[in-house]
């Protein structure tokens, strides 16, 4: 079946139509990581809608919103190749006509770590998400575990709000050096590129220790939060980056863990590489 491109509701209503749809949002720029979301939605409905939309609530006034990659034709194809229904794309006087006033609050929780660098973004996020989920209307929407924060905001939002929608994560998809894919990893020079790694390394250096110490069979206690965090520390010191932070926090709320916590964390880790700023993470199990 052909795609059917929507830039406005009126058209989006349309190509939806009736039935299971499952919904992927995107900023566009697409990528091995959206198609992953793209694959694991077919799996999930027959039919998959993917939204391309630079929100401009997201960005901070200092980000990068005029310079947001904007790739439509090569994101459509890439979308044709997928199997996707609809794409929407729509301008920003669509989703935001003049007058608006009511938005998503994120709570405390949209305020700390990638919140606390970017004030306003989470409320950004969930309010075009919400937005993308009362006009598509979809039954199951696919995130990336990439975005640990926003996917657990999401499914914050959709608990507290009682929204009909059921959410899917899927694991964050890498180059095979390790370097987390992302739509903003094309702005970086070879250089830059090379010295991003050390955040990747830093991540899977802390997963290898959790692993080893925590193995049942080693008999011994596992390495706790200081430790793990170190171990990644170690691979940081000394790269060419400025950190915003590296933390291990409670995948549910992001609240950073105690000595003593036990079960799964999720360590995350944001840098600025040049005038690039780069997030990844990995969920580990402390034992
Ligand atoms: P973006 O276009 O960057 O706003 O991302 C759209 C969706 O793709 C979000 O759910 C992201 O978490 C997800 N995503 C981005 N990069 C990756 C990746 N490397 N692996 C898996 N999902 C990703």
């Amino acid at each position: 079946m052909e795609l059917i491109v929507a830039r406005n509701r009126a058209d989006l209503v349309k190509a939806r139509g009736e039935g299971r749809v499952a919904l992927v949002p995107t900023m566009g720029a697409l990528h091995e990581g959206h198609r992953a979301l793209i694959r694991e939605a077919r799996e999930l409905a027959p039919r998959v809608v993917v939204s391309i939309f630079v929100n401009p609530l997201q960005f901070g006034p200092a980000e990068d919103f005029s310079r947001y990659p904007r790739t439509l034709e090569a994101d459509l194809d890439v979308c044709r190749a997928e199997g996707v229904r609809a794409v929407f794309t729509p301008q920003a006087a669509e989703m935001y006509p003049p007058g608006r006033q009511v938005s998503v609050s994120s709570g405390h929780m949209g305020t700390i770590v990638e919140g606390a660098v970017r004030p306003g973004h989470f409320d950004g996020v969930l309010t075009v998400v919400l937005k993308l989920f009362n006009l598509v209307r979809p039954d199951v929407a696919v995130f990336g575990q990439k975005d640990a924060q926003q996917l657990a905001m999401i499914r914050r939002m959709v608990a507290d709000l009682d929204l009909p929608i059921e959410i899917a994560g899927i694991p964050t998809v890498r180059e095979p050096d390790g370097l987390a894919l992302s739509s903003r990893n094309r702005y970086l020079s070879p250089d830059e590129r090379h010295t991003a790694l050390a955040l990747s390394r830093a991540l899977f250096a802390a997963e290898t220790l959790a692993a080893e110490t925590g193995a049942p069979e080693s008999g011994a206690a596992g390495a706790g939060p200081a430790r793990i965090k170190a171990a990644a520390r170690a691979e940081l010191d000394g790269a060419d980056l400025a950190l915003d932070y590296l933390v291990l926090v409670d995948p549910a709320t992001f609240a950073e863990v105690g000595e003593s916590y036990t079960g799964e964390a999720i360590l995350a880790v944001a840098a600025k590489v040049g005038g690039t700023r780069l997030i990844d993470n990995v969920v580990l199990r402390l034992s």
